[in-house]
């Protein structure tokens, strides 16, 4: 998969996507992302990429063009036309099932705007659909762009050792995840739930569906009644 992400910091992008899982899923060639800097497609001579809002009011706005010329770079070079997405509070939420859907498509062009925001012309022009990732605002687009990649990319092929690693994680079937013990079995006098120690396969997955409906149930009951609905 090709994710493509224009901002107006792409190393503070670069720096989380180096890392860790993602850093490793870059290099195996699971992941292919490239950033690239807003600022370097103006024509200002002063590299501006932002006006202050027609009709008043606080604050700056990202202009169209600079979006529009990094954009149609990114096209040119991948030579192929993404599906494009901008980060924006105005979006709809980001869910796994959402994530789950992007995973599968080959290529994604990411924009995150800073300041108010960007002009409306370029969403209107060559974006696809907008994504939040929560009812609240940030200072920029480039977190919710790296949470939405992150949560992409450990559902694509190699990046973990097996589907199994978030299939039977919160959210992916509807449920969040039931209670996880490691060593000792006994800490603090807190003993891990006996069941787990049986290394009865059938009782085990039994106490994690329970642990699993109860935990929605106690801490999202939006979720549990979506579950029961659909069963
Ligand atoms: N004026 C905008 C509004 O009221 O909707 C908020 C602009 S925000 C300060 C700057 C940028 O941060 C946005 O253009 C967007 O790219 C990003 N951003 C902020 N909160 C976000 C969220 N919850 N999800 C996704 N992107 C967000």
């Amino acid at each position: 998969m090709r994710i493509d992400v224009a901002t107006l910091f792409p190393e503070m992008c670069e720096a989380v996507l180096s890392e860790s899982i993602l850093g490793r899923a870059r290099k195996k060639g699971c992941l292919d992302v490239n950033c690239w800097n807003i600022r370097d497609y103006t024509l200002d001579k002063h590299r501006r990429v932002d006006d202050v809002p027609y009709g008043g009011g606080r604050g700056m706005v990202m202009q169209a063009d600079p979006i529009y010329r990094c954009y149609e770079a990114v096209c040119a070079q991948a030579q192929s036309v993404p599906h494009r997405i901008y980060m924006s509070p105005k979006g709809a939420v980001l869910t796994q099932q959402r994530a789950l859907e992007l995973a599968m498509m080959p290529h994604i062009f990411l924009l995150c705007g800073h300041y108010e925001g960007v002009d409306q012309r370029i969403l209107d022009t060559v974006i696809d659909e907008e994504i939040s990732i929560g009812d609240y605002v940030l200072t920029g687009g480039e977190l919710p762009a790296l949470v939405l990649i992150d949560t992409l990319a450990r559902m694509l092929p190699g990046v973990l050792p097996e589907n199994l690693c978030f299939e039977e994680e919160s959210h992916f079937n509807g449920l969040l995840e039931y209670p996880q013990y490691t060593r000792p079995a006994v800490w603090h006098d807190q003993e891990v739930p006996p069941v787990l120690l049986t290394g009865h396969h059938k009782n085990i997955a039994e106490w994690r569906l329970e642990q699993s409906l109860a935990v929605t149930r106690e801490n999202r009951p939006d979720l549990y009644s979506r579950y029961l609905d659909k069963k």
